[in-house]
């Protein structure tokens, strides 16, 4: 007989296996011989009471013989002499989970990418963490995998309903990743075991008959008849197209530029802008696990994350993307614009906990503070928003004093206007430079934030403290531009096949979503294929 059962134990007793069935016996009034086996269902901590707690759930194998949990059977095709050819440009989660979708519904993919390999990218990481020079088209964005290769990898998603999350999981799973993805909470790979799992989901699409070609720029389109004949690299390099699949990112700014002198419509779109703020991770431990800071966690629970949210004066301020254990990193894409965002790797070791704490901006915001600039704005002007956040990167750039040194200040010298004269220790490698980020930061992100982190203080006892510093400016959270597509088809409406995927064009944000999106959009392409051939 097998029997689903949900167990609270200690972290000590939830890391260890006999342990579990021993409990499972008790909960179940048998004896622990009985139980052959369990498979984990879920897994979560409860950290509200002094006492954490960890919430399991396991499918038990009683007086049965135990078996492990089956991934399923992916039935990709040998797709090498499709006669469909699907452009997949970006080969970010998007990208690639779309070409792997397509081949399962027998579809070839060509994957263009202006990035390079993942070996290749990791030496242009080291040189801009080293030296601070930045390659524009190989960096924490750009390159195979896209933004997700060396990021946290946390796949934890909100926006399950758009998609299926399992198959997302599986197919991570299925490349590589840890089971354990498949049953905890909050899902985490780590910025040292993703490089792997790309460059497998890379190998397999090859091996299977689709085709990936880096160091390809896409800078132009054939468009006859409302559709896109030929797909442009700076190479010189032309790839004829029976649909495109456009999965860019949010930083491919080239892209937009592209799409808006060909007439094809694009949007403004409310993104968020702010900061990150790291503290050190015992102090995160000791508020979110109860502990003091100097004893440090429970050996058996792993570094404490947050999750904060606040509405200051009708503003949304809101952490995001919080890394335990993790690192601030640079993540620019041009020149003399600083952008930081946070990773860490799979055993989030580094003793420091980093988040970004970003404010809603919507397009009257961003156009009232671009006046304020002399920048004047034309109506409609879908470069709004994404103008307002380079304005706030140049100005962080020209703050740290160049090569990527990041503006920071103390969080309480940041609440009280006032420039710290020293810093505490921090995570960022390219170096720190002490400023009043008003200076930086447009007045109303400013404010809100202020507001917002005195108020988190006191919902998390402990987390405004001068030991945090803020470094500016967490920007790119999402695209500030949407390209349209209709709902059902998922196609742009002037372009008869073209379809704007993902993060870029403002339908996901993070590698599952975006995963989920490349997929949505591969299958909507298969369908339109099926109908063409019923016709
Ligand atoms: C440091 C960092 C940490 C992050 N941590 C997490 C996390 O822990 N969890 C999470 O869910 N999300 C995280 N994110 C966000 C996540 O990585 C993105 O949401 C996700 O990668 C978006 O996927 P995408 O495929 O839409 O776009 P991207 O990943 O941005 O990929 C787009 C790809 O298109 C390519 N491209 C752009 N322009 C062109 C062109 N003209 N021609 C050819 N190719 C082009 C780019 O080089 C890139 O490879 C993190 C991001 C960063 C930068």
């Amino acid at each position: 007989m097998q029997q689903q059962i949900t167990l609270q134990l200690s972290p000590k007793d939830a890391s260890d296996s006999a342990c579990i069935k021993e409990q499972i016996g008790l909960a179940m009034a048998l004896p622990t011989s009985s139980i052959s086996g369990f498979q984990l269902l879920k897994k979560s901590i409860d950290a509200r009471k002094r006492n954490v707690l960890i919430n399991i759930k396991v499918n038990a194998f009683i007086n049965e013989p135990f078996v492990e949990i089956n991934l399923p059977k992916f039935h990709f095709n040998e797709v090498h002499t499709a006669l469909k050819k699907v452009v997949v440009i970006g080969a970010g989660p998007a990208g690639l989970f779309a070409a792997l979708e397509l081949i399962e519904q027998g579809i070839k993919p060509i994957i263009l990418e202006r990035g390079k390999d993942i070996r290749e990218r990791r030496r242009d990481l080291a040189t801009l963490n080293k030296e601070g020079i930045l390659n524009e088209e190989s960096n924490y964005c750009f390159g195979e995998g896209g933004a997700g290769t060396y990021s946290d990898g946390k796949l934890y998603t909100r926006s399950s309903k758009r998609g299926n999350v399992e198959k997302v999981l599986q197919l991570l799973v299925h490349f590589g990743a840890d089971e354990n993805i498949l049953y905890t909470a909050h899902p985490h790979i780590g910025t040292n075991k993703l490089p792997k799992i790309i460059q497998q989901i890379r190998e397999a699409i090859i091996n299977l008959g689709g085709e990936v070609h880096f160091n390809e720029k896409v800078i132009d389109f054939s468009i006859k008849e409302k559709k896109i004949e030929q797909v442009i690299c700076e190479s010189g390099n032309k790839f004829d197209a029976d649909e495109v699949i456009l999965a860019t990112g949010h930083s491919a700014k080239d892209i937009f530029e592209l799409l808006h002198k060909k007439n094809i419509l694009i949007e403004a779109k409310p993104f968020a802008l702010g900061v990150r703020i790291e503290h050190p991770q015992s102090l995160i431990d000791s508020i979110q696990y109860h502990c003091p800071v100097n004893l440090g966690r429970d050996t058996y629970l792993p570094p404490a994350s947050y999750q904060l949210v606040e509405q200051v004066n009708s503003i949304g301020v809101f952490s995001f993307c919080m890394c335990p254990g993790g690192i601030i990193a640079t993540a620019s894409t041009s020149q003399n614009e600083l952008v930081v965002n946070g990773w860490s790797p799979s055993k989030r070791n580094n003793p420091f906990a980093n988040s970004g704490m970003v404010v809603q901006v919507h397009e009257t915001d961003a156009i009232a503070q671009l006046k304020t600039e002399n920048r004047k704005q034309s109506i409609n002007n879908p470069f709004v928003l994404h103008q307002f956040q380079e304005s706030v990167e140049k100005k962080a750039f020209d703050a740290g004093g160049g090569l990527f040194v990041a503006p920071a200040q103390r969080m309480t010298d940041f609440v009280n206007n006032k420039i710290s004269t020293t810093l505490p220790e921090n995570s960022y490698l390219r170096g720190v430079h002490s400023t009043n980020l008003k200076t930086v930061l447009p007045p109303f992100i400013f404010d809100s934030l202020t507001m917002a982190l005195v108020a988190f203080g006191k919902k998390m006892k402990g987390y405004y403290t001068e030991e945090a510093i803020i470094v500016a400016p967490e920007s790119r959270t999402s695209s500030p531009i949407r390209i349209p597509r209709h709902p059902d088809t998922l196609m742009h409406p002037q372009i008869n096949n073209l379809f704007p995927c993902s993060e870029g064009a403002g339908y996901a944000g993070g590698i599952v979503s975006a995963a989920m999106d490349g997929q949505a959009v591969a299958t909507a392409i298969a369908q339109k294929h099926r109908i063409k051939e019923t016709d």
